[in-house]
């Protein structure tokens, strides 16, 4: 006998977690199928920093809704979803100024809580900060960053509790397709049929999505991170910071410590997502204490605890691609989150869920399909990279 549902998602990160809750709370039939354990992917590793600093208004506009639905994971999912909402910055150079300040007034059009700190206010707003060549700081007070575990599990949890089925250590070996629909997959014990099978395989995606003939545009690089302990005392900021000056990113993780990695502009390394070197190179050990030390003046003879290498998955114009494409039925992408996928992660999978549930769908979330890509219809972002 055939397993039936109304949709089957490969991969249970926070993308194939979200939607899960989202699926079986408009009463859809799902499975989740997963290889390893839930955030055994690019999720688990993720600096998970929340903010809504986008360039357009559609990725602003899921970085609101997401840090509203973590705001109220508890009333929700019935659990804390990990987030701390100490607050982000994002630090301009010169050059991104006047970018930052058109994106500044979208955001705030459409609701985000955002204000700029200017050159004058920085001392005493910013008294961990060497402000050299910092033209602004946008400040988001309900931004910050969540335990990207913890936001996973509280997902999967919750609908676990409302019915989902979720298989771990299950890997999905290929899609099922008939003509031009994906019927299932195929796993390693048995088929399992469904009117929708989603790709939420992250840096896995294209590979999956290949097993059934589709293209997908998409690289997996490698992405480094490092943890430090500062030394007590010294001034250091208590919220997320991008700091597109020095192409840096910070966040909080717990007493004197900071997760702290690498942002874009810089040399994104093309990788076999099954095979790939997890630990990080001294010289990018190096280059990280260089820029912090300039930039953080209390980051002097901070101590490196610990450090890692994992995977963005990242697409043609570093949107992630979400939804049907034309003239495949029954198949759905989640997949791309190119190295800003974890907050975007819990709105996108709402939307998708009415998509797929009820056929309604936003027409400014219709353009994230793959489809873009043979359409020439490309996003257009004002900073580049994963900066959005
Ligand atoms: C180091 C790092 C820092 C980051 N920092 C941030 C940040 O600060 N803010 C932010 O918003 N985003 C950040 N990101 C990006 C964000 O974490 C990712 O976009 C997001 O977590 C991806 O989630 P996902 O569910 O799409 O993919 P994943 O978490 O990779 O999940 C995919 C899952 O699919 C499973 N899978 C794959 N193939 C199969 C198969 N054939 N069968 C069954 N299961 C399969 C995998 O085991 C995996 O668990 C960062 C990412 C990294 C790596």
């Amino acid at each position: 006998m055939l397993e039936r549902y109304d949709v089957v998602i490969v991969g249970a990160g926070i993308a194939g977690a979200s939607l899960a809750f989202f699926l079986v709370e408009r009463g859809l039939r799902v499975i989740v199928l997963e290889r390893g354990t839930p955030a055994s992917g690019g999720t688990g590793l993720s600096a998970a920093i929340v903010r809504q600093h986008y360039s357009t208004r559609l990725m602003a506009r899921l970085a609101l809704r997401s840090v509203r639905l973590f705001q109220s994971a508890q009333q929700r999912l019935g659990r804390d979803a990990g987030y701390r909402a100490v607050g982000y910055y994002f630090l301009s150079p010169p050059d991104a100024l006047a970018r930052t300040l058109v994106n500044l007034q979208m955001q705030r059009e459409i609701g985000i809580n955002t204000t700029l700190i200017g050159p004058a206010d920085f001392a005493a707003r910013l008294p961990w900060l060497n402000a050299d060549g910092v033209a602004g700081a946008a400040f988001e007070p309900e931004s910050g960053f969540a335990d990207p575990v913890t936001a996973t599990n509280a997902f999967l949890d919750s609908a676990v509790e409302r019915g989902a089925n979720v298989r771990t250590r299950c890997p999905v070996r290929s899609l099922l397709r008939e003509g031009h629909r994906i019927t299932g997959v195929e796993t390693d014990h048995d088929a399992i049929v469904a009117d929708w099978t989603v790709n939420a395989a992250g840096p896995w995606s294209a590979l999956l999505a290949a097993s059934a003939g589709l293209p997908m545009t998409m690289r997996t690089v490698r992405e480094q991170d490092t943890v430090w302990e500062v030394r007590p005392d010294r001034p250091m900021p208590h919220q997320s910071v991008s700091n597109a000056v020095d192409a840096i990113y910070i966040r909080p993780l717990g007493e004197r410590r900071f997760v702290v990695g690498r942002g874009f502009p810089k040399v994104y390394t093309d990788v076999d997502p099954y095979n790939f070197k997890q630990t990080v190179d001294d010289d990018f050990v190096h280059d990280i204490e260089e820029r912090m030390t300039l930039r953080l003046p209390g980051f002097i003879s901070a101590r490196l605890v610990h450090s890692y290498a994992a995977l963005y998955d990242v697409t043609a114009d570093w949107y992630p691609y979400v939804g049907p494409r034309k003239g495949i039925v029954g198949y759905a992408d989640f997949c791309g989150g190119s190295g800003h996928g974890f907050k975007i992660a819990p709105a996108i999978a709402e939307e998708l869920a009415g998509w797929i549930a009820e056929g309604k769908v936003a027409e400014d979330f219709c353009n994230l399909s793959h489809d873009r890509v043979a359409d020439g219809a490309l996003f257009i972002q004002s900073y580049g990279g994963n900066r959005g």
